[in-house]
């Protein structure tokens, strides 16, 4: 089983690449294989094992053994890897960003910037080294001390989407790493291949054997195992909300920790007193971004009646010259969806809009160019109900649906009636209604006259169906600790006068 760390050549232009467990890059026990496709091209670009639930089991028991040394290094020596590796990722940035767009479909330079965002992860989590902080506190007794300890929590489980393949991961491998945890991470099977690159660099970098292991299958059995093994005393999971839903339900049976980044539906709200032709800009990039897949994606238009039917115009004619292609040319606007399925799911709610009379203005088709790829036209989409699934469902693809309003309350109210709460839009130069806003709105991010991505400093998290926990940001780090509590008395002579009632002496 044991090979060389490098992919292997396979049938044309086809690569094999291996998971990497306990220090060693292994196949799958069973030979069987996951294959990888060019979204753009539908041509199969690579394999990888496809491991079983004995797999993910060995992976977890080789973090376990590891934990305790890396746990014994001081942080500024854990931080030392996490630097070097962040210097290999900008030293491959170009190679790794060509590969994410080969395996994801995003274009070119939202490929580098996701690449950028994956080092800078590094980078900053790294930086933590001198500032995991607990607390010390005065105790209610004489000659006491309450201590509050940070404590790396053991084993965790990283279980990541497609969507941001390389920075999704970055952000959980990191500040878990720092805090004096081991990894076993297990990427999407549509995209593994930047997280096996990435952990190729983490290895190249030093990283001692079990510390950092990566293993490639199914959810329901790789992933479930990862969260149902009791050796794992956290899960952190990015992905769709049903994901979620199921993998809380499976972690009962132990009770590890638990952070989830789940679905969103983001609003974007348009007033008339905003900046509008940079309001224009920034739904153009707030939906179309990476075909539409990123989770705090705009999802829902609720536009000014004001000035509703003269934005919608301009932005159907921006969307409309978005230049659709190969997202490896340096031309393309707007890359293909991630698999034929998910642009299936997002041409599922075109048919239902168009049932329920809701007006098409824009898109709505496969284009005829290119002719292979899963490609979809941007799509706009208007008159829609607030109660109808174009604005209560996810929608995970380029496709919007536009409300108009009467009043910025009414806004805010259409806003937060989701069962989603993760990112929000809102435009708008008038300080009140920024202020009713940011008190109003209850989404875990809202981005005012300005869009995304999040930043680093930046705590990441979901209300309702959108989440459990954050991620970036201290916040983010914090939760790769358990808190401990000591209590300390450093008297000379001890007394226990104030809490012993017995008649004893
Ligand atoms: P998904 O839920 O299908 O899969 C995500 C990961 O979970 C994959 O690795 C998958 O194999 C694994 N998984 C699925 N079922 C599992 C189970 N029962 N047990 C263990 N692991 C399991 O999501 P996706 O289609 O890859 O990604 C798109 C979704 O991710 C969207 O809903 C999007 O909103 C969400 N997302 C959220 C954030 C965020 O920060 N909140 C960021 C990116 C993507």
């Amino acid at each position: 089983m044991k090979d060389t760390a490098k992919p292997r050549a396979l049938r044309g232009i086809a690569k094999h690449y291996q998971m990497f467990i306990d220090g060693e890059w292994v196949d799958s026990k069973t030979e069987e294989t996951i294959n990888v496709v060019n979204p753009a091209t539908e041509r199969m670009i690579a394999s990888v094992p496809k491991a079983s639930r004995e797999q993910a089991k060995d992976a977890l028991e080789a973090a376990e053994e590891a934990q305790p040394k890396w746990e014994d290094l001081a942080p500024l020596q854990r931080a030392a890897f996490l630097f070097k590796t962040a210097q290999l990722i900008w030293r491959d940035k170009e190679r790794l960003a060509r590969l994410l767009t080969s395996e994801q479909g995003k274009p070119l330079f939202e490929a580098r910037a996701e690449i950028e965002g994956a080092a800078s992860n590094f980078e900053y989590y790294a930086e933590f080294a001198r500032r995991i902080e607990g607390d010390v506190l005065p105790s209610d007794n004489p000659h006491q001390t309450v201590m509050i300890l940070r404590l790396p929590i053991g084993v965790v489980a990283s279980i990541t989407p497609w969507n941001f393949p390389s920075a999704t991961v970055a952000r959980k491998l990191a500040p878990a790493l720092i805090t004096g945890n081991t990894v076993v991470t297990k990427p999407s099977s549509n995209t593994p291949l930047s997280t096996i690159e990435m952990v190729r660099l983490m290895e190249e970098a030093g990283f001692p054997n079990g510390v950092v292991n990566v293993v490639t299958g199914s959810g329901s059995e790789v992933g479930d195992e990862l969260v149902t093994n009791k050796i794992t005393g956290l899960v952190t999971m990015t992905g769709s909300t049903d994901a979620g839903r199921t993998i809380m339900e499976h972690a009962s049976n132990h009770l590890p920790k638990l952070v989830l980044e789940l679905g969103g539906k983001a609003p974007f709200i348009v007033w008339h007193d905003a900046d509008i032709p940079w309001a224009l800009k920034c739904a153009i990039w707030a939906r179309f971004w990476n075909c539409g897949q990123t989770c705090i994606c705009s999802e829902r238009m609720y536009v000014d009646e004001k000035i509703k039917d003269k934005f919608v115009s301009a932005f159907v004619r921006m969307a409309k010259d978005l230049r659709i292609g190969n997202p490896l040319d340096s031309d393309t606007d707007l890359g293909p969806m991630v698999s034929k399925e998910e642009r299936e799911t997002s041409v599922s709610f075109i048919e239902k809009a168009k049932e329920e009379g809701d007006k098409i203005v824009l898109g709505g088709q496969k284009p005829s160019a290119p002719t292979k790829g899963w490609f979809l036209e941007p799509t706009v989409i208007k008159d829609v109900k607030q109660k109808s699934s174009l604005v209560q469902d996810e929608i995970f693809g380029p496709v919007v649906p536009i409300l108009e309003v009467d009043s910025f309350d009414k806004a805010i109210d259409f806003a937060n009636d989701s069962k989603y709460g993760l990112a929000s839009y809102v435009f708008t130069k008038d300080s009140t209604r920024v202020l009713k806003a940011m008190n109003r709105i209850r989404f875990g991010e809202s981005y005012i006259n300005q869009v995304g991505p999040e930043q680093l400093q930046g705590a990441h998290t979901g209300f309702r169906q959108s989440g459990l926990g954050a991620e970036g940001s201290r916040y983010g780090l914090e939760g790769y600790t358990q808190l401990k509590t000591c209590y300390v008395d450093w008297n000379d002579k001890p007394s226990l006068s104030y809490l012993f009632p017995y008649k004893s002496k």
